[in-house]
C-alpha cells in the first residue's frame, strides 16, 4: 500500500471508466476543457460537438432549459457549488433524465476559474418517481370510491357537501339533498344471501348514480344500504323529479324481492329536501331533517318519497 497520489493516466482511467460523466468548463471562455468519451454513448453527442457552454444549453429539453441555465448560472456567479436535474437531449430526438453535480473551482483571489462536474444518468429513477406519483393519485381517486358499487363514498359526500354548503351560501342558489334506504333489505339478505345481497346494492347504486345525472350531482352510499344524492343548484320540484326518476330506474330493473312487505321487487324509500342556507343554518342540522323524512317514508308504509315534515 503507497500513499502517494496516483498519477494522471490513474485518473484519466477512473473519471472515463465511471459511469458519471465528468466534465470542465473555464469560466473566462465559457468553453468546455473536458468532457468525458461516456457522453457519446449517453446522449449520442460526439465528444468533439461540446465545445461552449451554449452547446449544453441547447441540448436540455426545451421546457426544463430556461430555469435550468438561469439556476445554474447564479449559483456559479455566486461561487456555491449546487445540483440540478434537467431533461437532456438526445441525438436521436429522445432524452435522458440527467443530475448535474457542479463543483466551483476557484482562483486564489476568491474569483470563480472553472466549473467542473459530473453528469448522472437518472432516467430510472425518475421514471420509478412518476410511477409513484401516478399511484398515488390512482390511490386517491380510490380512497373517494365505494369499493363495492363504485359509486363515491361517504368520506366523498364528507368533503363535498361543505363545499357545496358554502357555494350555495355564497350564490344564493338552493342545495338539495336526498337521503335513500333500501327497503326490507335484511330480509332480502336474508333470503337471497350476502352475494347477491352485494349485487342487489350495484344495481341500486346504479340507478341512482343514473339518477342524478348532471354534472355536479354527486351519489354517494352513505353505509350499508343508505345512499345520498347531493344537489346542487337544484330547487324542490328539480329534486323531486331526480328522486322520482331514480325510482323508476330502479323499478325498471325488476330486481325480485320475494320476502318484501310492500310488493315482488326492490324498492326504496327516500327523503328529500331542499334548502338556500342561509347564516342561522348548519349543513348537518339540514342532513338530519332529510334523515328524518326518510323515516317517514318508512313508517308510511316504504317504497316512497316523503319530502315534507308531518
Ligand atoms: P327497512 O325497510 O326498514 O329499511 O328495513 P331493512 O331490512 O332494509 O333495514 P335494516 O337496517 O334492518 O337492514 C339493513 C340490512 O342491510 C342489514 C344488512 O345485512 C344489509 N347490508 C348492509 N350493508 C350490506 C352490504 O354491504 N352487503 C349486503 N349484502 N348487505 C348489507
Ligand atoms: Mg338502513
Ligand atoms: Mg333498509
Amino acid at each position: 500500500m503507497t500513499s502517494s497520489p496516483p498519477d494522471a493516466s490513474v485518473y484519466r482511467t477512473l473519471l472515463e471508466s465511471t459511469r458519471a460523466i465528468p466534465w470542465q468548463i473555464d469560466w473566462a471562455t465559457m468553453q468546455f476543457t473536458y468532457i468525458g468519451p461516456q457522453i457519446e454513448e449517453l446522449l449520442g453527442w460526439k465528444q468533439s460537438s461540446w465545445l461552449s457552454v451554449n452547446d449544453w444549453a441547447e441540448r436540455i429539453h426545451e421546457e426544463d432549459r430556461q430555469k435550468t441555465v438561469d439556476f445554474c448560472v447564479a449559483q456559479s456567479q455566486s461561487g456555491v457549488d449546487h445540483e440540478a436535474d434537467y431533461r437532456a437531449l438526445t441525438n436521436d430526438g429522445d432524452y435522458v433524465w440527467i443530475r448535474d453535480v457542479v463543483h466551483v473551482v476557484r482562483n486564489a483571489d476568491g474569483s470563480v476559474a472553472s466549473l467542473v462536474g459530473f453528469m448522472f444518468d437518472i432516467t430510472a429513477r425518475k421514471q420509478a418517481e412518476d410511477k409513484i406519483l401516478q399511484l398515488q393519485r390512482e390511490l386517491e381517486v380510490l380512497s373517494y370510491r365505494d369499493s363495492l358499487t363504485g359509486v363515491a363514498n361517504r368520506r366523498m359526500f364528507d368533503t363535498l357537501y361543505p363545499v357545496e354548503w358554502a357555494k350555495a351560501r355564497a350564490t344564493g342558489e338552493p342545495l338539495s339533498l336526498v337521503v335513500i334506504d333500501i327497503d326490507y333489505f335484511k330480509q332480502y339478505n336474508d333470503h337471497y344471501g350476502h352475494v347477491q345481497g352485494d349485487e342487489c346494492l350495484r344495481r341500486v347504486a346504479q340507478s341512482l348514480d343514473t339518477g342524478a345525472s348532471r354534472s355536479r350531482d354527486l351519489c354517494a352510499r352513505f353505509g350499508g344500504e343508505e345512499f345520498v344524492l347531493l344537489l346542487p343548484a337544484t330547487d324542490e320540484a328539480a329534486a323531486r323529479n331526480v328522486a322520482e326518476r331514480c325510482r323508476k330506474l330502479l323499478a325498471q330493473k325488476e330486481i325480485p324481492h320475494a320476502r318484501s312487505g310492500v310488493g315482488r321487487q326492490i324498492t326504496t324509500s327516500m327523503g328529500v329536501g331542499t334548502i338556500v342556507p342561509g347564516s342561522q343554518d348548519d349543513p348537518s342540522v339540514f342532513l338530519d331533517r332529510i334523515d328524518r323524512r326518510l323515516y317517514q317514508a318508512k313508517s308510511a308504509g316504504r317504497d316512497r318519497i316523503c319530502d315534507t315534515e308531518t
